[in-house]
């Protein structure tokens, strides 16, 4: 496996794998990796004949008061998970390889931050446009491979695609979970013991919701108040779960046969912020 730190060299590596008629299938990652990126990475394996990972964690889309300094890094493990998973290529840079300190433009997104994560972080997405553009114009993959997980990043990425012009094949790969149903994540390593047993609560809770909407329920906000308040009597801390138009990234009152919809949370647990979702087609 190699393992390539400035954009020179890993630009290398791609021209011989292209040369030897490879499609490339990338998986842009901020390290730690968990049982959730091997998946994204076995799902490339799928899609593609080399499998290249990224790891880099991108101070952009990191708001002021959030995370970036303490955020889990550990490139020495996540290359020998690369390579039991036989990736051929892992490009990881130093901040300095990617962003220039003078830098003069910034991508908007017009509609799809909104509201979700779009709403509470602000920055968020424009910061994560920024680097898997600059990654994709880097790595020039065939096809990458994100997470259903970040749902709203999966779609507003898919836009860009589009808008865009990336030559680019977009794949999803689904939810990784804990046996008790958490969602995979690399902040879950900031969770308490304590913490660690209350957290999947919120997978039950959206678990309780989606149950109630196939059962029929075409407007769930009564039911989903009080599926807020049962988590914020066991200590979570809610910046919001609704059902939202999986086109429009938009909230959603009143649900229609025929169309998709994101049930999805984003909560507190102490300072852990846990996300989660599921897709409901009705
Ligand atoms: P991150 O390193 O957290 O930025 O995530 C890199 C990629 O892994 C993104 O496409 C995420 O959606 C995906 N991912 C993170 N956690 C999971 C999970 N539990 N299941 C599936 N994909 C995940």
């Amino acid at each position: 496996m190699d393992v390539n730190r400035t954009i020179s060299d890993v630009r290398r590596s791609i021209e011989l794998l292209k040369k030897e008629g490879k499609r490339i299938a990338f998986v842009p990652t901020m390290g730690a990796l968990h049982q959730g990126h091997i998946e994204l990475i076995r799902q490339a394996h799928k899609q593609g004949d080399t499998v290249v990972v990224s790891i880099f964690v991108n101070p952009e889309q990191f708001g002021p008061d959030e995370d970036f300094d303490s955020y889990p890094r550990e490139l020495e493990n996540d290359l020998q998970k690369c390579r039991d998973e036989n990736v051929s290529l892992v490009f990881a840079p130093d901040r300095g390889e990617v962003y220039d300190d003078d830098k003069k433009l910034s991508i908007e997104i017009d509609s799809l931050n909104k509201f979700m994560c779009g709403a509470i972080r602000p920055g968020f997405f424009e910061g994560v446009l920024l680097i898997v553009n600059k990654l994709f114009n880097i790595i020039t993959p065939d096809v990458a491979v994100f997470g259903q997980k970040d749902i709203q990043q999966f779609q507003i990425i898919s836009r860009m695609i589009q808008e865009f012009n990336h030559n680019v094949e977009l794949v999803m790969a689904p939810i990784v979970r804990a046996n008790d149903g958490l969602a995979l994540s690399s902040r879950n390593a900031y969770l308490t013991a304590e913490q660690r047993t209350t957290a999947p609560g919120l997978y039950r809770a959206l678990q309780f919701i989606k149950k109630q909407i196939l059962d029929g329920v075409k407007t769930p906000k009564l039911l989903i108040e009080h599926q807020i308040s049962e988590l914020e009597a066991k200590g979570f801390e809610i910046d919001y779960l609704d059902m939202f138009s999986l086109k429009t990234l938009h909230p959603e009152n009143t649900l229609q046969e025929g169309q998709k919809y994101i049930l999805a949370g984003a909560v507190w647990l102490g300072k852990t912020r846990l996300i989660d979702n599921f897709l409901i087609e009705l």
